[in-house]
């Protein structure tokens, strides 16, 4: 069978065989691929993190095993930039700790599809904050983005609160004391968790709000689904050197 994929990552066993843990629009797709490590293994220069490829798999007895790969899209260019190398290993990282449902990773596949073939071109924060806040949204644990998530009332919508779970209205927010946002901070929340895939690398936000949506997203996940992101605090601290 002939599968488009993308490769997240390489676990090595034996000398030079790896099993390779890819995604695709059917979902998720693990694969032996045998001789791969080796040096002048023509399959190894393409079974690496981030590629595209066309996979034509058999079955075996102990699950799939790779006969051949072609490329489809190589990041072979982003990997030899250190910030651009970050973004998409906690892209991965974010793809494989937070998508856990088969249904959920063949949503999230055209998203990582679109970030990875733009990173090199495009401010990489922004396309990390929006691939975040979609993957929560993926996973069943999006905010409320359209009403005040106390009242239901969709106007004057001052606040946003990821312990109440989303926007909050002028009345809620005074009688909750919950501290009111700049009506551009609660319009990139708006558009972090409602995107479509074209979307995600269509609008570059400043650094500072980014920043701050990001470290709330990161934080979110860490307290309400107890998700830590390893690759999260190399990612900022690159950024900011
Ligand atoms: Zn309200």
């Amino acid at each position: 069978m002939e599968d488009k994929v993308i490769i997240l990552r390489l676990t090595q066993y034996k000398e030079s065989d790896a099993i390779v843990t890819a995604i695709s629009s059917e979902g998720y797709v693990s694969f032996s691929a045998r001789g791969i490590m080796k040096i002048s293994s023509h399959n190894g220069a393409l079974i690496q993190p981030f590629n595209e490829l066309i996979v034509d798999l058999t079955e075996g007895k102990a699950g799939n095993v790779l006969k051949s790969a072609s490329t489809i899209f190589t990041s072979e260019a982003s990997l030899n930039q250190l910030e651009k190398m970050t973004a998409l290993f906690l892209l991965g990282e974010i793809t494989l700790s937070i998508i856990k449902e088969e249904e959920d990773a063949q949503k999230i596949f055209p998203f990582l599809e679109k970030a990875i073939q733009n990173i090199d071109k495009f401010d990489e924060l922004s396309l990390v904050m929006l691939y975040l806040a979609t993957a929560i949204k993926v996973a069943g644990f999006g905010p409320e983005v359209n009403q005040c998530v106390i009242c239901g009332s969709k106007r004057k919508i001052v606040g946003f609160s990821f312990e109440e779970g989303g926007f909050i209205c002028q009345n809620c927010a005074f009688e909750s004391q919950i501290e009111q946002r700049s009506t551009h901070l609660l319009n990139m929340y708006r558009y972090a968790f409602k995107i479509s895939p074209e979307d995600i690398c269509r609008v570059s936000f400043a650094a500072k709000d980014n920043l701050l949506i990001l470290s709330e997203l990161n934080q979110y996940l860490s307290d309400s689904l107890g998700i830590k992101l390893k690759k999260y605090n190399d990612f900022i601290s690159i950024l900011q050197a």
